[in-house]
């Protein structure tokens, strides 16, 4: 589902130049719940962003569901990210003058739909996260583990066979966090949605399929 081979990462500025990835190569299959630890510095936020498209690598190939992303425009990209992913990230990243609903209608406004149809499919993300009662709150008036809940309706909400989740209980408590991670589980089983988490919670880590530790912008195991 998502191929990275030798993805090579230098951030340079005029001063200094940072080796973030080094050779990193990984292959994640369909409906696979990978999760990615490490210390911090050590390349993760840099390997996410690769593979959700949002930042480009030095060197080296990426492969979404076989599709070479190389050589694409940035509407072309938006596009192809749009259909295929959803991100969930450690600060929710919420619009907070936006009702939940609003919030998690924002993805569909880049597809072919109606306003009929966008609330249809916002209301419904919102009820499988356990918010159907939630709707017309704003983001501010809710929990941590609340608000994770309506980025994840927001993530989930365009049907993505990829979601790439940016520590996202790292905010939680460990009872909310459990809560998220359970949303998660349940995505990838029951809905066959790939998965790759970046966390700092061996407990979180020990529950999906497979654990890739980084260090020093490679991998170790
Ligand atoms: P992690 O997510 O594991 O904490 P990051 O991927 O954020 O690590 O960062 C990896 C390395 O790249 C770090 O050394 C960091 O300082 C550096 N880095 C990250 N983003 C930038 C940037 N925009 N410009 C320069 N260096 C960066
Ligand atoms: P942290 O918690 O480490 O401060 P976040 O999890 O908030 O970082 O974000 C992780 C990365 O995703 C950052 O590099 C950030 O620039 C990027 N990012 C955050 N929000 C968005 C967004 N809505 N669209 C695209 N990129 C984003």
């Amino acid at each position: 589902m998502i191929r990275l081979q030798n993805i090579e990462k230098v951030y340079r500025t005029d001063t200094i130049e940072t080796l973030a990835l080094n050779s990193v190569s990984l292959d994640i299959a369909k409906g696979e719940f990978l999760s990615i630890m490490g210390p911090s510095g050590c390349g993760k936020s840099t390997l996410l962003n690769i593979m959700g498209l949002l930042d480009a690598p030095s060197k080296g190939d990426i492969r979404i569901d076989d599709q070479k992303t190389e050589g694409m425009n940035d509407k072309q990209l938006a596009a192809f990210r749009n259909k295929k992913l959803g991100f969930i990230f450690q600060s929710y990243h919420l619009i907070n003058d936006l009702q939940v609903l609003d919030n998690v209608e924002l993805p569909l406004l880049y597809r072919d739909t109606t306003a009929k149809q966008r609330r249809e499919l916002a209301a419904e993300a919102l009820e499988k996260v356990g918010l159907a009662n939630r709707l017309k709150h704003f983001p501010t008036q809710l929990s941590g583990g609340q608000r994770q809940r309506v980025a994840i309706a927001r993530a989930i909400v365009g049907r993505p066979e990829i979601i790439l989740a940016d520590e996202p209980t790292g905010n939680l408590d460990s009872a909310m966090g459990n809560e998220i991670m359970e949303i998660l589980l349940n995505l990838n089983r029951n809905d066959g949605t790939t998965i790759v988490m970046v966390t700092h919670d061996e407990n979180m880590a020990h529950k999906t399929h497979r654990l890739v530790r980084l260090f020093d912008g490679a991998q170790v195991q």
